[in-house]
């Protein structure tokens, strides 16, 4: 084999440098946070980085801001480059480990526009965080982007917390759908690629 790649990355789109030059490195108050996080992602489908979704990694108790990511499988290529994984993985990056729940380390909180899809799902679940914020939860995701999130069970929320993760859901959970319309608006008119939308199975649920 000579043709084979020996490696991969996953960079930042550039314009988050300009979003984020005057923010502060700490956001005491959550609700603050998932506001960047939705001003984030509204702003990512539309430099068509990716999907209308980011995310941020804090110390929950501080509210220190150790990463963020947004959806950029379309401007790296790659299909698991999904908001949560970039912002868990530049988190773990800065920390200098794969466990961001290691004895001695402040807890970690990581802060998603809506619940994650099932890759990140289990991302999250082996990243050591100790809370998970979302803005909101069910179908209302799929209906408005068509956007597939996979096969989660129900009892999601559950297996989190019984292993460490407390759940977090509804902030700001209008705000998020109003990103995902404003989203769903522009496909219609033509603009973005939905580069993940659900096939085959069409089930109407009542
Ligand atoms: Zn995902």
């Amino acid at each position: 084999m000579q043709h084979i790649a020996t490696t991969y990355r996953i960079d930042l789109p550039a314009w988050l440098g300009d979003e984020l030059a005057h923010v502060p490195d700490v956001i005491e108050e959550p609700s603050d946070r998932m506001r960047l996080v939705h001003r984030l992602a509204d702003r990512n489908w539309r430099e068509g980085s990716g999907g209308p979704f980011a995310a941020l990694v804090a110390e929950r108790d501080t509210g220190r801001i150790i990463s963020v990511g947004v959806n950029v499988v379309l401007a790296g290529g790659v299909s698991s480059g999904h908001a949560e994984v970039v912002a868990l993985g530049l988190a773990q990056t800065r920390r200098g480990t794969w466990d961001l729940g290691a004895a001695g380390a402040p807890a970690h909180e990581l802060v998603v526009n809506w619940r994650p899809c099932i890759q990140c799902y289990g991302a999250t679940l082996w990243s050591g965080v100790r809370s998970l914020v979302v803005a909101g939860e069910g179908p209302d995701l799929e209906e408005i982007t068509t956007f597939d999130e996979g096969p989660l069970g129900d009892d999601w929320a559950e297996q989190f917390e019984r292993r460490g993760i407390h759940v977090v859901t509804d902030v700001l959970r209008e705000e998020a759908l109003a990103v995902f319309r404003a989203y769903r608006q522009s496909i219609d008119r033509g603009g973005p690629t939905v580069y993940n939308a659900r096939q085959g199975d069409t089930e109407e649920t009542p």
